[in-house]
């Protein structure tokens, strides 16, 4: 008896090495929250920055003083428009089509655009699903959710940065960064004016920004790993592309973002590591990657091609 557990058969060794790399087991290692590296020179998101430039002032605050220690909030709002955009082109590059973000019947600026997007690799949002419930529809509609009161499986929060990094808790999803005002003047066209300026503009930008985006699944599925793996690795690649740069002020060289997931199978202190420049990865570390790479992304990029065979 004994000895036949301590020699399997190659074939029980074979089919206990199916079910240790069974996605659906593998993704019991996975923990729910996770981590996306997020490092860009300049980032302008509009007036949506929110600062905590009262804690700093003391009554003589300039806020283009570079000397100023402000941190804030980057909103997830542009953050999660930018990965979803990704998404949607790796579902299509899977060869599915994605749920289309904009609602059928709202009145869009322009008419034929929603209809042209359906051509171009898009289901009508909702179409993949007839009655709006959890774990229906396509994964994308499954990931994120936002119709008939489903609230999508991934949580995406604002970026916290801080521009002390002692300061900074990677684990929570924070970042190293410097809050800037940037002011554009612009000018008159005609000579007589000698460029005399019309209007000053203010922005608000992040710049060095280097940190990690914090995502939390309410639930996980293999196929959602997959996909993450692979939407980010896509707006990496394509980063200099106008289309997949994050927020505004794109034509001015912002927004430009390099981009990586984070080792899932890392333990806290690791993500910490990760971002200690004064240290190097350790070797379980490094074993870890050759983990996740070997065999945890393509047995969740294997469940996300099957998913999406599958169709909606
Ligand atoms: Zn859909």
């Amino acid at each position: 008896m004994s000895r036949v557990a301590a020699f399997p058969t190659p074939q029980s060794r074979r089919s206990e090495w199916r079910s240790k790399h069974a996605p659906e087991a593998m993704i019991e290692n996975i923990q729910e929250d996770l981590f996306v590296r997020i490092q860009t020179d300049l980032l302008v998101v509009g007036d949506s920055i929110m600062t905590d430039r009262h804690h700093a002032s003391n009554g003589n605050y300039e806020d283009d003083d570079p000397q100023n220690q402000i941190g804030g909030i980057i909103p997830a709002f542009p953050l999660s428009g930018w990965l979803r955009h990704g998404i949607e082109e790796t579902v299509q590059e899977y060869g599915g089509t994605a749920c289309h973000p904009g609602e059928a019947n709202a009145n869009f600026m322009k008419d034929d655009v929603y209809d042209r997007d359906l051509d171009a690799g898009y289901h009508e949002k909702g179409a993949c699903t007839d009655d709006p419930k959890e774990d229906d529809g396509c994964v994308v509609f499954d990931l994120f959710g936002g119709f008939g009161g489903v609230p999508g499986k991934v949580m995406r929060r604002p970026i916290k940065f801080n521009p002390v990094r002692s300061s900074v808790d990677y684990t929570r999803g924070q970042a190293e960064g410097h809050y800037r005002r940037l002011n554009r003047n612009v000018v008159s066209r005609n000579e007589e004016d000698n460029r005399e300026p019309l209007r000053n503009v203010e922005i608000d930008a992040v710049a060095n920004l280097d940190g990690c985006w914090h995502l939390s699944f309410r639930e996980m599925k293999p196929e959602f790993i997959g996909l993450l793996a692979e939407g980010i690795d896509f707006l990496d690649r394509n980063k200099t592309d106008f289309m997949h740069q994050l927020g505004g002020a794109r034509n001015f060289g912002a927004g430009i973002v390099d981009c990586e997931l984070i080792n899932p199978l890392y333990e806290e202190r690791e993500l910490k590591r990760v971002f200690d420049r004064a240290k190097s990865d350790t070797n379980a570390m490094d074993e870890k990657d050759d983990k996740w790479a070997g065999e945890y992304r393509p047995a969740f990029v294997d469940a996300l091609e099957e998913r999406i065979e599958k169709g909606p």
